[in-house]
């Protein structure tokens, strides 16, 4: 695996690589990788011809009281993660931000609600960085989890709006055994909160599956889950969404109603 930090490194192989006619797979990350971004890097392997892993912390997506500083950060275990999967490049820039960057890539109608209320400018940031990364790494296919749906969603109606040339494919959410979905910020939690964690995957499953009432289901079962507090559950394009604050850890998760 090849690990460039620079832009200009990273477009001038990637250019070179698009003339050639390669299929180009990007999987856009915040490091600290477990097996949720690993299911990305394969779906990408079997799809590309060539695979770009990016690690970037993306300070503009993040608001002013949260988790920034303290967001994992294991660079060495990353890159080792990476090989071992196979990617070929990954891409690990210390700033994509001039002092005096000003342009902003703002969506404006999947960005509302849910993640959108909870954490204003947050999609603001993702939606920025997500099309400098597609500018720079030019990929044919781009791969996205579940797990964020709401933020798939946005990149989704960007790439469509902006007529940005490439497939976003959409990858299903990686679950620990309990069914908690695979996260960065899992570990955060201490040991009881991880159990409770498990439990509040386990109620957006049983709530998914019913239909209508999905949402309602949900905020009365987690009204009876002490330390667990409820951000929102809400039913969208057929998919219940929940965030929940645990101790200090906010937690997002989503599932298909059914
Ligand atoms: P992050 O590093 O948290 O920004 O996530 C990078 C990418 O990995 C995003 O497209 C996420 O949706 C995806 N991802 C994170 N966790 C999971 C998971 N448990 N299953 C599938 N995809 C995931």
């Amino acid at each position: 695996v090849k690990v460039i930090a620079s832009p200009a490194a990273l477009q001038r192989q990637a250019a070179q690589w698009l003339r050639s006619g390669r299929r180009i797979g990007l999987v856009p990350t915040m490091g600290a990788l477990h097996a949720g971004h690993l299911e990305l890097v394969h779906r990408a392997k079997n799809e590309c011809d060539r695979v770009i892993v990016t690690i970037y912390v993306n300070p503009t997506q993040f608001g002013p009281k949260e988790d920034l500083a303290r967001y994992p950060r294991q660079r060495r275990k990353d890159l080792a993660l990476c090989r071992q999967a196979g990617a070929d490049i990954v891409f690990a820039p210390a700033n994509l931000y001039l002092p005096d960057h000003s342009t902003w890539v703002e969506e404006t109608d999947r960005s509302t609600g849910r993640e959108g209320a909870s954490r204003p400018g947050h999609f603001r940031g993702v939606a920025t960085i997500v099309l400098k990364l597609l500018l720079l790494a030019r990929p044919t296919h781009a791969y996205f989890g579940r797990k964020d749906g709401q933020q798939l969603e946005v990149i989704q109606r960007l790439v469509r709006d902006l007529n940005v040339p490439v497939k976003i494919v959409p990858v299903p959410t990686v679950r620990d055994r309990d069914g908690l979905a695979l996260s960065s910020r899992n570990r955060y939690l201490s040991p009881e909160e991880r159990l409770l964690a498990g439990t509040f995957a386990q109620l957006v499953h049983f709530a998914a599956s019913k239909g209508r009432s999905a949402a309602t289901v949900l905020r009365h079962d987690l009204k009876k889950l002490r330390g667990v507090q409820l951000d929102y559950a809400e039913i969208s394009g057929g998919r219940l969404y929940a965030a929940v604050r645990i101790g200090t850890t906010r937690l997002i998760d989503n599932e298909r109603v059914r």
